[in-house]
């Protein structure tokens, strides 16, 4: 299992994750089972949306003895109430929400605590402007939890949450066709027949601001949805008319600038451990390009995905890293000072490009590789 940073909260998560919903509903040796297969394929990173108490207490016993090896991202507003799950922003629910997790976790402290569920601006400004936010810089000030995060499908309200410089860690959406979309308040709309009636071309710029902002920012993402809810799996179920596989899917999120782990959604352990066993799978299995360029009425054509399917280069250039700093850069009146230390870092940089074209002929979209390397050149001055 590889780990990234996660942002500037100085964890190191898995790049593969785990959401709960798997957990939900299980019996107490069955959670113990799940963490017993989290621990065994090196995955440190959990996601606890689900407020409900039995999943909750038996998590809290399986943790017993081992949870130093875990990142635990709660979720602040996500409280139980009449025996179901319910988003709150009452603070007297949103209190005894997260000390109910605390004391059936039997934990002090939580890594991450997640502003819960923000899909549109006017909840983001209603919360950046009241009790919310201020209850989670408390709960980070006194300790108890490390970072403040926020969860979101909508990029209008992440990009805000994000600039605000307020949260460390987004939880977001991630998968090829939310990020042709236009953000919506109704999530639903992403995966309407109607949103994909015409063609779609290319990443839609507000969530390229926001993964870009977060790079920027420092600001670490954790990833939900990258397999569709399970759709993207389906040919006659993903609205890109082709199935695609869960590596593929994994792959493509990881890609995108800032994240840094996939919270795989596995309801059985041989679910799970498939998405875990990402971590050993071939090139060839991860490698999403030509599924991709292959899609109906998608395209990417020009629009680099970062998908390093161009590679290799004879002069060892990593023509995806190299243009994925060269957007960062490209997207700012000067060059940011984190992209120009990371670029700084690569072995081989784009002033060493020979114009060969291998890697243009190589890409299943299109992209103009070598007058990339010739602008990240003349951009980063090597
Ligand atoms: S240039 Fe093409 S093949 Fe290379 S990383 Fe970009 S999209 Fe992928
Ligand atoms: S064109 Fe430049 S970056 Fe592309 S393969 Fe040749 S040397 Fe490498």
């Amino acid at each position: 299992m590889d780990y990234r940073e996660l942002g500037r909260t100085g964890l190191y998560v898995s790049e593969i994750g785990s959401g709960c919903e798997g957990m939900v509903g299980k019996d107490e040796a069955f959670v113990r089972a799940y963490v017993d297969a989290l621990e065994e394929g090196g995955v440190n990173c959990i996601d606890l949306y689900a407020p409900n108490p039995d999943f909750r207490s038996y998590l809290g016993k399986a943790l017993e003895g081992r949870r130093e090896k875990f990142i635990l991202q709660a979720h602040l507003c996500s409280v139980w109430k009449d025996g179901q799950y319910k988003r709150s922003r009452n603070m007297d629910e949103v209190r005894a929400g997260f000390e109910d997790e605390l004391r059936r976790l039997g934990c002090d402290t939580l890594e991450i605590g997640m502003i819960h569920y923000v899909d549109s601006l006017a909840d983001w400004d209603e919360i950046a402007g009241g009790d919310v936010l201020k209850y989670a810089e408390s709960l980070k000030k006194q300790g108890i939890i490390r970072a403040v995060g926020l969860s979101s499908h909508n990029p209008e309200a992440a990009l805000a949450a994000v600039r605000s410089g307020a949260v460390d860690v987004l939880m977001f959406s991630v998968n090829p066709c939310y990020d042709l979309q236009p953000g919506n308040e109704n999530i639903e709309l992403l995966w309407a027949d109607e949103s994909y009636e015409k063609p779609l071309l290319n990443m839609d710029p507000e969530r390229q601001e926001l993964y870009e902002t977060c790079q920027e920012k420092r600001v670490g993402i954790t990833v939900m949805k990258a397999f569709g809810g399970g759709d993207l799996l389906d040919a006659s179920l993903s609205p890109a008319g082709v199935a695609l596989s869960p590596y593929q899917c994994i792959r493509y999120a990881l890609d995108r600038p800032a994240v840094a782990s996939v919270l795989a959604g596995a309801h059985t352990l041989e679910e799970l451990k498939k998405s875990i066993g990402y971590a050993s799978a071939s090139e060839e299995e991860k490698d999403y390009a030509e599924a991709f360029a292959a899609m109906p009425k998608i395209s990417w054509k020009g629009h680099c995905m970062y998908c390093g399917h161009c590679a290799p280069c004879p002069k060892g250039i990593d023509v995806a890293a190299v243009t994925k700093f060269l957007n960062l850069a490209e997207a700012k009146s000067s060059v940011p000072e984190t992209v120009r230390e990371h670029y700084a870092v690569l072995p081989h940089k784009a002033g060493e490009c020979i114009a060969c074209g291998a890697c243009e002929k190589r890409c299943p979209f299109e992209v103009p590789a070598v007058e990339n390397m010739r602008r990240a050149a003349e951009l980063f001055r090597s």
